[in-house]
């Protein structure tokens, strides 16, 4: 789960890292009140979508020469002038997709002095299976451009959970930064802080980008991303409170409701399928006879015919869904309910594209019968193959 930027940075502030102050503001009518909160005399106005590269990006209302995401201004009133300019209308960045993102708030934050731009970020890694440290002294960059282009000027590193974050830690970021003199301690104590966030927070990500020295040598945060584990979140209410439904996809959003573990890809064929280990196996055979995947859908052992509508409502609901392979073995799960619930969805949404069903395991004759004799027009299979076959074939011809 992912939050916005000033969230991110109310969240930090509390563990003791540097930030600026700042009003969030969701009508143009409360800009101005918010900008005469804060001191001048630069103020920088800042779109709030969950994807980052805003500064660069554009929104496609924008006249000849208009600004990106996040502008400077020299007054309350350019302030709200600004403000009221991006909201309602839709930024684009390298992040959004060709889609944007409609802004519905706005950040307005006391403008920072810059000497220099660094980047800094925590990760977990998957591979060693610990938090990791990234750090660059290329800041306000595009970190995988960074990556890609100049891989020596980024330092990263693991921590020992045995140890966790040690002062040492914090000292070789701040040598990589080229942070001296009062600056490292500084450096030492804010990773620490951010590191306990990072743990006690239970995030997955969280990036500085850019982690600022400003000219009268001070560190501070200029941008904040965070991250949190989905499946931790019931640990942290406070967290869960800062999520904004508008920023998810709404066909994500229908499944976690559900409790349907549902993630939209990219492809044309919609996949049902229970348990995961199958649900990646259907994936990996429709790419093997030629076609992609539009979303993974696991939807548990134990799916209520209920659940199982919604499930194909969700998939049906998805434009980039030319076809439909519903395919389930039964152990908990029983054949008949999930042959109850795809009659039911299709009675309610219709079925516009192709469908394939492959039905094995625990009462699989009567799930059959229920669709045989629904009237609908499926085409049955018989095992997993010979269902990813005909789906692509019904779907490409
Ligand atoms: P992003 O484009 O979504 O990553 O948004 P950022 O918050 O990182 O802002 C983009 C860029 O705007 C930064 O890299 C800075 O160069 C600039 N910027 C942001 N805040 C300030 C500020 O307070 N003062 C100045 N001078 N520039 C800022
Ligand atoms: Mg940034």
């Amino acid at each position: 789960m992912n939050i916005h930027e000033y969230q991110a940075k109310a969240l930090l502030r509390e563990y003791g890292a540097p930030v600026s102050e700042g009003r969030a503001v969701l009508k143009a009518e409360d800009a101005k009140t918010a900008a005469g909160e804060l001191d001048g005399p630069l103020w920088v106005v800042k779109a709030q979508i969950h994807a980052g590269g805003r500064g660069k990006g554009k929104f496609k209302e924008a006249e000849a020469g208009e600004k990106g995401g996040v502008r400077l201004a020299k007054s309350v009133e350019e302030a709200a002038e600004e403000a009221k300019k991006m909201l309602g209308k839709t930024l684009v960045t390298h992040q959004t997709g060709p889609a944007g993102k409609q802004v519905n708030r706005i950040y307005i934050e006391a403008g920072s002095d810059i000497e220099r731009e660094l980047y800094l970020a925590f990760l977990v890694d998957r591979q060693t299976s610990r938090i990791s440290i990234v750090a660059s002294t290329e800041g306000g960059m595009d970190i995988e451009e960074v990556a890609a282009s100049t891989p020596e000027k980024i330092l990263s590193f693991t921590i020992d959970p045995a140890t966790g974050y040690m002062p040492y830690h914090g000292r070789r970021v701040a040598f990589a930064l080229g942070l001296t003199g009062g600056q490292v301690k500084q450096c030492v104590a804010l990773l620490a802080n951010l590191y306990r966030a990072f743990v006690e927070k239970d995030m997955e990500m969280l990036e500085i980008n850019p982690l600022i020295v400003m000219p009268d040598g001070n560190l501070k945060l200029l941008d904040a991303k965070l991250g949190f584990d989905g499946n931790a979140i019931y640990r942290h209410p406070d967290v869960a409170n800062l999520r904004d439904e508008t920023e998810e996809d709404p066909k994500e959003l229908a499944a976690s409701k559900y409790d349907l573990n549902y993630i939209a890809l990219d492809g044309e064929i919609g996949c049902m399928v229970n348990g995961a280990g199958l649900a990646m196996a259907t994936m990996d055979i429709i790419k093997l006879y030629g076609a992609e995947p539009a979303n993974f859908l696991d939807v548990g052992g134990g799916a209520t015919k209920e659940k199982v509508t919604e499930a194909f409502k969700i998939i049906t609901s998805d434009p980039n869904v030319k076809g439909i392979l519903v395919n389930i073995f039964g152990g908990i799960m029983r054949c008949d309910v999930i042959a109850e619930g795809v009659v039911a969805a299709v009675k309610e949404v219709g079925l516009q594209v192709p469908l394939v069903v492959r039905l094995e395991g625990t009462n699989v004759d009567a799930g059959k019968e229920i669709i045989n004799t629904s009237g609908l027009n499926v085409i049955a299979a018989d095992n997993l193959s010979d269902g990813a076959e005909k789906i692509v074939k019904a779907v490409k011809g």
